[in-house]
């Protein structure tokens, strides 16, 4: 690693003491013009052209007592104050609890969805089951998140609790288990971070479907998996013949009052856009 490191800074402290003559002096983009292009046609190994990424504050890591700092280029659902980005299913506010910095479901106040929708995104969310738990199986801790409102990723106290493997936290529900029960105890602050590709549609035919990746508590438990279709309830999930390449997220309200806190996605755009 070391004699890597050093050969890439000498590379980068070559090419910057090269300059070139404009008006003004002006130093050149470290880097290089002479090199093989890359397969994608448009950049050099090493260009020096290259559009260098946008320079972002990555924020902070929650622990259980704080929510972490979301990354400054983040847009955020949910700060812990109230449900302003937030809608109920008839579009009105929505009634669920907001105290303490997180909300809370309100039985019969209906699912939740995010005002703003969204396809291709990271998307963060954090969770807690109620303590004391109560009931067991589905009716334990369940909630959801649902990407773009077609796609769930199950919330669900599966600490000591079973239920069916497609079914339990952190699931593809209905379509995938995780690849392990990362569970936190019930009354602890739990974390989904998701990567998240919309579904592509062309010429009225599904022409990519929906790849997630889960981390859930920072543990890999779905690895760019293909989704296959909106989500279904005793039924297999298949796509229709068209949809939305965005949607709202969607929190649901499974009658168990579950709490969420720091809400936040990032869209996603493709390498080299601003
Ligand atoms: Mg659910």
């Amino acid at each position: 690693m070391r004699t890597i490191l050093c050969l890439a800074f000498a590379g980068t402290a070559a090419a910057a003491a090269q300059f070139w003559a404009g008006g003004h002096a002006q130093q050149k983009s470290p880097g290089y013009d002479d090199t093989p292009m890359l397969p994608d046609g448009k950049w050099r190994v090493h260009d020096s052209k290259r559009p260098h990424p946008k320079v972002i504050d990555p924020g902070t890591s929650s622990t259980q007592d704080r929510p972490g700092k979301p990354p400054s280029d983040a847009v955020v659902l949910f700060d812990g104050t109230d449900l302003s980005k937030w809608r109920d299913g008839k579009g009105n506010p929505p009634t669920w609890k907001v105290e303490n910095g997180y909300m809370e479901v309100a039985g019969k106040g209906g699912s939740i969805f995010s005002r703003e929708t969204f396809g291709d995104c990271q998307l963060h969310v954090e969770w807690c089951a109620p303590v004391p738990p109560k009931g067991d199986s589905q009716g334990r801790g369940n909630s959801g998140v649902i990407i773009m409102n077609q796609f769930e990723i199950q919330v669900l106290d599966s600490y000591e609790n079973v239920t069916y493997a497609d079914g339990q936290a952190a699931a593809i529900y209905g379509q995938y288990p995780p690849l392990v029960n990362a569970c936190r105890k019930p009354g602890e602050w739990q974390t989904y971070d998701i990567a998240f590709t919309a579904p592509r549609w062309k010429e009225g035919k599904l022409d990519a479907p929906a790849y997630v990746t889960v981390f859930h508590n920072g543990v890999l438990v779905h690895n760019h998996t293909a989704i296959l279709g909106p989500v279904q309830h005793r039924n297999v999930a298949k796509y229709g013949s068209s949809g939305p390449s965005k949607g709202p997220l969607q929190l649901q309200d499974h009658g168990n009052p579950v709490r969420y806190r720091n809400i936040w996605y990032r869209p996603l755009k493709g390498y080299d856009e601003p």
